[in-house]
């Protein structure tokens, strides 16, 4: 008979045939927990694994709205609330016209563990709609995130669940989210993170998942007696999580030599450096423009369609997207003599891939350890916001340091408690696990 996790693993697929992404991430989670749930049958005797598969609610709602002609137009809407044993549902929210259930019921499995890596008291969700702010003026946002905000006012709160941003969603769009939430609810609280400082936001928030990733790359590296200094680094993506990576490469000596985005990719061969990587962010975050602007303005560069991956270089870091390197591309990678990969996307490396860079011995940091910098310092911004103090960039940034340096660390030892050493896979997923499932052992079958 098929152990415990196959048989999860075989329900999940026939009950949701269609979902691929959430299938891969339950296989990719359940598949290393074999040691943990071998050594103590009380995870299957109280049926954690089909709990734990199952998200505790899903909320999906229409959201009309009207464009700037006056016509009427109506996207699908979600929030995932997938497990809370250990705090109020955190994750954040995805405007992308790809977002459909499965790619949420992914996002949100990923982020139950990666909270519980945090060591923060926060549960997993994640939400969003196939509303694309590409090309959308200001205004049409606007109504769009009151309209969307109107529908999950009821289902949030500061202490139920306090969503953030994601893709397609910054700044801008916290912005217009919250006043829509305060507006309906006459209540100023803490319910989304990611918010401006001048109403409840945590300075170094926008750079934490960046800034995390390469932290949580450098513990890999010091455990490896390496360091970043000197090392050439690809990163994909050109937005949030992608400038504030290049922006602390730079800071430790790493030379960033691309960007990309769906466009696209751009290299250049002499380095992002803190100049070029100030006009990226003017270009992305205040023109709204595309990567392959840049090769206009810094003639040495080039741009090529296609991802980063066949580029030479000692580090890579996936900050754009789920499933964006190939088995191929990991091949690209490893004959390239890549030493390093850190994973500020979520689920951006198939599980080939994954394969192929365990396989050679490629440092890989899994998503749900790498980029657990932003929702930690989420977690950070709810502390402030209940206390209503505001810590210092310099405070907010140490505590970001420390928890990556304790992910890192509860990853190796893990993995080395179960005979898996350096595997950074197996140590994310049963030490985010057990927290969690010994949590709802502790409370009961609800
Ligand atoms: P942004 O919207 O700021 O930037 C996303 C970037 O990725 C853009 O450059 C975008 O290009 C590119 N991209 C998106 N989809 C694709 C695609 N299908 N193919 C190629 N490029 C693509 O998002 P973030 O930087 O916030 O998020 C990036 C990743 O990091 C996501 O996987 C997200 O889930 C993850 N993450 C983000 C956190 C955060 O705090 N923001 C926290 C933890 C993880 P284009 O403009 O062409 O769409």
């Amino acid at each position: 008979m098929a152990n415990y996790a196959d048989r999860v693993i075989d329900q999940v697929i026939a009950r949701d045939p269609n979902q691929v992404e959430f299938i891969q991430a339950v296989k990719e989670v359940l598949e290393t927990l074999s040691p943990v749930l071998k050594a103590d049958k009380k995870y299957e005797e109280n049926s954690i694994l089909e709990r734990i598969v199952e998200p505790e609610r899903v909320i999906m709602f229409r959201v009309p709205w009207v464009d700037d002609s006056g016509k009427v137009k109506v996207n699908r809407a979600f929030r995932i609330q997938f497990n809370s044993a250990i705090g109020p549902y955190k994750g954040g929210l995805r405007f992308h016209p790809s977002v459909n259930l499965s790619i949420l019921k992914f996002l949100a499995f990923e982020q139950v563990f990666k909270n519980s890596l945090t060591t923060l008291p926060m549960g997993g969700g994640k939400g969003g709609s196939d509303f694309d702010p590409r090309g959308k003026t200001d205004g049409e946002v606007m109504r769009f995130c009151q309209s969307f905000m109107s529908e999950l006012s009821r289902h949030i709160g500061s202490n139920t669940d306090v969503p953030a941003g994601d893709i397609g969603v910054g700044a801008r769009e916290i912005g217009y989210l919250f006043g829509q939430y305060k507006k309906l609810r006459k209540e100023f609280t803490g319910v989304l993170t990611g918010k401006s400082l001048n109403w409840g936001g945590s300075l170094i928030r926008p750079e934490a998942t960046g800034y995390g990733c390469v932290y949580f790359v450098e513990e890999m590296l010091k455990h490896n007696s390496d360091s970043l200094e000197g090392k050439v680094v690809t990163i994909s993506g050109s937005g949030n999580v992608a400038q504030f990576a290049c922006e602390k490469v730079n800071d430790l000596g790493g030379k960033v030599v691309s960007f990309s985005d769906s466009d696209g990719t751009i290299f250049d061969p002499e380095g992002i450096d803190d100049e070029k990587l100030a006009y990226v962010m003017d270009l992305k975050n205040i023109q709204r423009g595309r990567i392959r602007n840049y090769v206009e303005k810094y003639q040495g560069a080039t741009f090529v369609k296609g991802n980063p991956w066949s580029i030479d270089c000692d580090i890579a870091l996936p900050c754009a997207t789920q499933n964006e390197i190939s088995s191929s591309d990991a091949k690209n990678l490893i004959k390239n003599n890549c030493l390093a990969v850190s994973e500020g996307a979520n689920m951006p490396t198939t599980p080939n891939a994954v394969e192929c860079f365990q396989e050679a011995n490629v440092l890989y940091g899994p998503g749900k350890a790498a980029n657990a910098g932003g929702v930690a310092v989420s977690g950070l911004e709810m502390s402030q916001n209940s206390i209503r103090t505001n810590w210092t960039r310099g405070e907010v940034d140490s505590k970001l340091k420390s928890i990556m340096q304790s992910i890192h660390e509860q990853c190796i030892t893990t993995a080395e408690h179960y005979d898996c050493h350096g595997d950074y896979v197996t140590g994310a997923n049963i030490a985010g696990f057990t927290k969690v499932a010994d949590s709802m052992i502790d409370q009961g079958v609800v």
